[in-house]
């Protein structure tokens, strides 16, 4: 992999505003963001130079911020037309896009009534969050040891950085024993989700996925929702805990990032990737295509 520091790549970042070099969009140390995690981000991904779900990723940005007590000083049209402006600017058409808004300087301690809040926007090439042979073969996960937090411990429906602490920590534990992920239990022990992915499983024909409540509810998790009713699978949400795994035969995972991904093996459980879920990952790559482009397909 090309060790290519994210600090060092070229092109522009819109930066509270303005779009900027690449080099210069920098923030103090003494930033409230970075010493409390008073930051929430999105993390979305252009096809052929339209962003897919880009006003949905806006509006969860924006309720993110609200959830963490702080308002982002631009519409979510505005924030929709910034995303556009550096994917162009930027000249890749298939591109992950990162907005993050950020608490200031002017306060650094647990308050910080006063602080300016900022808005920043990247984007860059990523193509495959996970190998992608290994993308319809299955991906292996671990079962991490930590769980994903009662919403009356953490604000756990926003896409706020604190939450990741966890994700890093079980992401880092997963891969030294050689998996890609690691999937999460929630604080009752019920299956949640993974560190950067939500998870479903299958079993008969019908698909089931945790009922997202205390774990972030991804956009690409409805959209997978929503195509597998086109094709009329029914998809039931609720509580699944982890003794029923042995139970299901396909289990696939979605995100922006990972977008539809098999899933072989959580721990001791094994799955085999089936027609199902080659099914969906074929609608998502079609339903992930530019209007003119899928209209024509
Ligand atoms: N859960 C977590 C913890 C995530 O980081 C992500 C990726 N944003 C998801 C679920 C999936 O969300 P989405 O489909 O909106 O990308």
């Amino acid at each position: 992999m090309a060790a290519q520091s994210y600090d060092r790549m070229s092109g522009v970042i819109w930066y509270d505003g303005k779009l900027v070099p690449w080099n210069e969009a920098n923030v103090h140390v003494l930033t409230h963001g970075l010493h409390y995690a008073s930051a929430v981000f999105e993390g979305e991904r252009a096809y052929g130079g339209e962003i897919f779900k880009c006003t949905e990723h806006s509006e969860r940005l924006k309720r993110s911020a609200n959830i963490l007590d702080f308002e982002i000083p631009y519409s979510v049209a505005e924030i929709d037309a910034a995303k556009k402006l550096v994917v162009e600017k930027n000249g890749r058409k298939d591109a992950y896009v990162r907005p993050i808004a950020w608490r200031g300087s002017e306060m650094m301690g647990v308050s910080a009534q006063s602080n300016t809040i900022h808005l920043a926007i990247a984007s860059w090439e990523w193509p495959s969050y996970f190998d992608p042979e290994q993308r319809l073969k299955g991906i292996r996960l671990d079962l991490a040891d930590y769980r994903r937090p009662d919403p009356k411990t953490a604000p756990c429906l926003a896409k706020a950085a604190g939450l990741y602490m966890i994700c890093t920590i079980s992401k880092h534990a997963a891969e030294r024993k050689g998996y890609a992920d690691a999937m999460m239990l929630d604080w009752q022990g019920r299956v949640a989700e993974c560190t950067g992915a939500n998870i479903f499983f299958i079993k008969d024909g019908k698909i089931h996925t945790p009922i997202a409540d205390c774990f972030l509810a991804g956009i690409t998790r409805a959209t997978a929702i929503e195509l597998a009713k086109k094709r009329g699978f029914e998809v039931i949400e609720r509580r699944i805990m982890p003794d029923e795994l042995n139970d299901f035969s396909e289990c696939f995972i979605t995100g922006s990032a990972a977008e539809v991904t098999a899933v072989a093996e959580i721990a001791n459980w094994k799955f085999t990737p089936g027609k199902i879920t080659k099914q969906l990952m074929d609608d998502y790559t079609a339903a992930v295509q530019p209007k003119g482009k899928a209209a024509a397909a």
